[in-house]
């Protein structure tokens, strides 16, 4: 094995140009570690706000923490993998790379069956969907539920899920072909954003939904609580438009005792039994046929600009993975 490979790296904050192709070392697998050969790796939204300085990181700096690959070495005191197995992670350290470092106590095994660019599509955005229906607002059987970004990576997995447990799922998108996309994943409705609050009062009769997933932000942030029932709990889990302004508590007494959350998925993530957990029920719903990944772009790893481009530019659906 040669002793360097290709890497994206960014020195500063900046936009999409600031990713940038160059050769580094290959990582070396520490006490607890793999070294992964990286087949795919999942791009995601969390990578755009570090580029931009909306969570700091150091530089210089190797995005990306969900990939697939196969384990080339395995560090000391590793027993659970060896050099050969196939395994994908949410949790990766610089993974927009051809070599990555991921904890052992991370590394997910994929089952058989699961090819790797389907693995890098799953982990981070399939454990989200997860831990929001199951943890954040545990979902029932007949409950109506408003998913933001139907036709994105979250969205698409989340409304297969949520179809599953017998949920009604209203969705929004913004064009016609996404549309189409979250209408397959099994979304009863499908709203597109202007007055997305008033057609769901009409949908369910006045009343509201039981749970909104907002991950897309300050746009959609007002719509979604006064989209919500009495009691209705609002999951504000990301900001694809941009963060939501403060917010003042008094709003959810007058919206009707209403309930707000925040939440991560590294905080859904707390031991090897609670990943385990999720990712299996993940990888083995795709394994059985019961849950579609939609990998809805593939760029080269070396175009790692036009994938943040792309996929904050609203252009993207499903998962945007990157091939080395
Ligand atoms: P998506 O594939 O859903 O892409 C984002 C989508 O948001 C777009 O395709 C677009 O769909 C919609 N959107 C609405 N307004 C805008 C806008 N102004 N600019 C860009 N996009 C917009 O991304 P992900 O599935 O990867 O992530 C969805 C959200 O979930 C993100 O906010 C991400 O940060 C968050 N997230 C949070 C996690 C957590 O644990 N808290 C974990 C994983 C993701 P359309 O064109 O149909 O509107």
């Amino acid at each position: 094995m040669t002793s360097q490979c290709r890497a994206i790296v960014t020195e500063t904050t900046g936009g999409p140009e600031v990713l940038v192709l160059r050769e580094v070392p290959i990582p070396v697998a520490g006490r607890g570690e793999l070294l992964i050969k990286v087949a795919a790796v999942g791009v995601n939204f969390i990578e755009t706000y570090q580029r931009e300085g909306i969570y700091p990181v150091r530089f210089p700096f190797t995005p990306g923490a969900e990939a697939a690959g196969t384990v080339v070495a395995v560090g000391e005191g590793v027993e659970t993998f060896a050099v050969g197995d196939r395994v994908a992670t949410a949790e990766g350290v610089g993974c927009y790379a051809e070599y990555a470092i991921v904890g052992a106590d991370m590394a997910l095994p994929v089952p058989a069956g699961v090819p790797l660019d389907v693995a890098a599509a799953l982990p981070l955005q399939g454990m989200t969907a997860h831990y929001l229906m199951n943890s954040t607002f545990h979902v029932e059987p007949g409950q109506t539920v408003l998913v933001h970004a139907g036709a994105g990576g979250v969205g698409l997995l989340l409304t297969q899920m949520l179809k599953e447990r017998g949920a009604r799922v209203i969705s929004t998108v913004s064009t016609d072909e996404k549309e189409e996309l979250s209408r397959v994943a099994g979304a009863d409705e499908v709203l597109r954003y202007g007055g997305f609050a008033e057609a769901v009062r009409e949908l369910t009769d006045g009343n509201g939904v039981d749970v909104v997933y907002d991950g897309v932000g300050k746009d959609t942030f007002d719509g979604s609580l006064a989209s919500l029932r009495i009691r209705g709990t609002m999951v504000l889990f990301g900001g694809a438009s941009g963060q939501a302004p403060l917010f003042d508590l008094q709003r959810l007494n007058d919206g009707g005792s209403l309930f707000i959350t925040r939440p991560t998925l590294k905080h859904h993530l707390r031991n090897v039994t609670e990943r385990r957990w999720r990712s299996s029920e993940v990888f083995n719903a795709v394994a059985s046929g019961q849950l579609t990944a939609r990998i809805g772009a593939r760029f080269p790893l070396a175009e790692a600009a036009a994938a943040h481009a792309a996929l904050q530019g609203r252009r993207t659906t499903g998962k945007v993975i990157l091939e080395p």
